[in-house]
């Protein structure tokens, strides 16, 4: 049976982990963190403080093709990974999502909708008043809509909670931070070394010393909402933010998120929460009365390109550069990176 060594209990970490457990290998994850629970404020893994947006179309905005590529071949390996854990299983959602622009945003929204690109899925569509209330009745028509057709969502908390505990038989060491992630071999800060079969670093960030990462600062706001009645994720064209609303069980509605060249995990600062927050109202007023759950940080890692990258050597997987497309690209890349490691975990 192969000896797997894991570094890192995130996203990408608690994936591999249920995957390779499924297939009979010996896991073993070692993280930093405290323990599997969600940890805010840019402490522990940043998919806790994540959106759980899939949306391959709308962040052709700003990403490469090869991210949409992924995340459309993500969107279906999320649907068979949902419905293999046990029941409750994570929230996760394929109702498209939408982009929405207020009057004078037009000349914007025309030039966000020029890069949407993507030949192999469905185009942005229109919506008049109609269409849109058939899709949103609870959402005031903004001046302009487009519905995004095939995008999706997942709830990363319950996602996170439930890849934890489904992964049978592997061993979690928390408190237990790797310093170094060698071919077969993890050395750890305190001192002491594992032998394995096989190493995979996925520490995020945390593996900033070897690979050229840095972290891009994200600032969310947590709402509890009832009766919002929005039922899937929208996007405000905005000239400062990439502002968008979510929803998720239990009447929340999660506002995302700035982008800030800033590897500063102090709190949210007011300019942040209010742009947002009024983004936010000015597209569904009933938030005036929600109440604020948690004002929320924390930093995407990503290497110069925007790209993720993987490395494979006999004995050693890294996998990093997530950025903020790790939701959306992860479950293809883990099924990469599990055909690149047949041999080992055959072993
Ligand atoms: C505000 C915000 C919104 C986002 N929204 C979205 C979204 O809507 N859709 C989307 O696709 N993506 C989104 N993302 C991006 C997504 O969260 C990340 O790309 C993803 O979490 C990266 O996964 P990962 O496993 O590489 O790293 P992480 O999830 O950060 O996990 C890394 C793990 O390594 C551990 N670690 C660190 N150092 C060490 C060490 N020395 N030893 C052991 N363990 C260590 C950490 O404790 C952590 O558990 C968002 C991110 C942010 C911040």
């Amino acid at each position: 049976m192969a000896r797997i060594g894991i570094a890192g209990a995130g996203l990408l970490g608690r994936l591999l982990a249920w995957q390779l457990a499924r297939t009979g290998a010996q896991v073993q994850v070692f993280d930093a963190a405290a323990g599997p629970a969600p940890a805010f404020g840019a402490q522990g893994p940043a998919a806790f403080s994540a959106a759980g947006m899939l949306c391959p179309l709308a962040e052709r905005d700003h990403a490469d093709a090869r991210v949409a590529a992924l995340g459309w071949r993500s969107i279906a390996l999320w649907r068979g990974i949902v419905a293999a854990l046990p029941v409750p299983r994570p929230f996760f959602a394929e109702r498209g999502s939408l982009l929405v622009a207020h009057r004078s945003d037009l000349a914007s929204a025309q030039r966000v909708l020029a890069r949407l690109v993507d030949d192999t899925h469905a185009e942005p569509e229109p919506l008049d008043a109609a269409a849109l209330a058939r899709l949103e009745p609870a959402l005031p028509a903004p001046a302009h809509a487009w519905l995004l057709p095939g995008e999706a969502q997942i709830d990363p908390l319950a996602a996170m909670a439930a890849l934890h505990a489904a992964a049978e038989g592997v061993a979690w060491h928390w408190q237990r931070p790797v310093a170094q992630a060698l071919p077969g071999r993890l050395l750890f800060a305190d001192g002491g070394s594992a032998a394995f079969d096989c190493v995979i670093d996925v520490r995020g960030l945390g593996a900033a010393p070897v690979w050229p990462l840095r972290g891009v600062r994200g600032e969310t706001v947590w709402l509890h909402a009832p009766g919002h009645g929005l039922t899937r994720p929208l996007r405000l064209v905005h000239p400062r933010q990439r502002v968008y609303l979510v929803p998720r069980p239990d009447d929340l509605l999660f506002l995302g998120a700035t982008e800030i060249e800033s590897e500063d995990r102090s709190p949210v600062s007011l300019k942040s929460a209010v742009e947002l927050m009024s983004a936010a109202h000015s597209v569904l007023p009933v938030l005036a009365e929600a109440r604020i759950l948690r004002l929320d940080r924390h930093l995407r890692p990503a290497l110069p390109d925007h790209l993720p990258r993987t490395e494979h050597a006999d004995g050693l997987l890294c996998i990093n550069g997530l950025f903020r497309h790790g939701w959306l690209m992860a479950p293809a890349l883990v099924q990469d990176a599990l055909a690149l490691l047949r041999h080992e975990v055959a072993a």
